[in-house]
């Protein structure tokens, strides 16, 4: 096995600098069939997640799924490794075949406090995506 990549690719459009997914088809903005591939950080943001009891033949129950966005505001569905993650948690995504698998961030626990930024996480604050 190699080592698990910290980003995640995705592709940018040579003509009008869309990102998406990477895909034998055109660019799904313009048509453009030139585009370049596109490294971005592999952590996401759950917009929405949900779980199967009764999933397609081959795949295990409860079956969970998370629709992700990541860098670039692209989105993706993602097979969720674990809990089913809360909207707007945070989640590392990495590509597995052709299908893409959400984990959760490991939660960095309640640290006490040694005088560094306020930055890492104040606990107890709420993480409610805007509305
Ligand atoms: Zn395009």
């Amino acid at each position: 096995m190699t080592a698990e990549p910290e980003t995640l690719e995705i592709s940018r459009c040579a003509s009008c600098q869309a990102r998406f997914l990477p895909t034998d088809a055109p660019c799904p903005r313009c048509g453009s069939t030139e585009r370049e591939p596109y490294a971005v950080a592999a952590g996401g943001t759950v917009l929405a997640s949900t779980e199967l009891v009764h999933p397609a033949a081959g795949w295990e129950s409860p079956h969970r799924l998370a629709l992700v966005e990541v860098a670039e505001e692209v989105r993706l569905l993602a097979i969720v490794d674990g809990e089913l993650p809360a909207v707007g948690s945070a989640v590392r995504v990495r590509l597995e075949g052709d299908i893409y698998r959400a984990r959760a961030e490991e939660a960095p626990g309640p640290e006490r406090g040694e005088g560094e930024s306020p930055r890492t996480g104040a606990p107890g604050a709420s993480f409610e995506p805007p509305r």
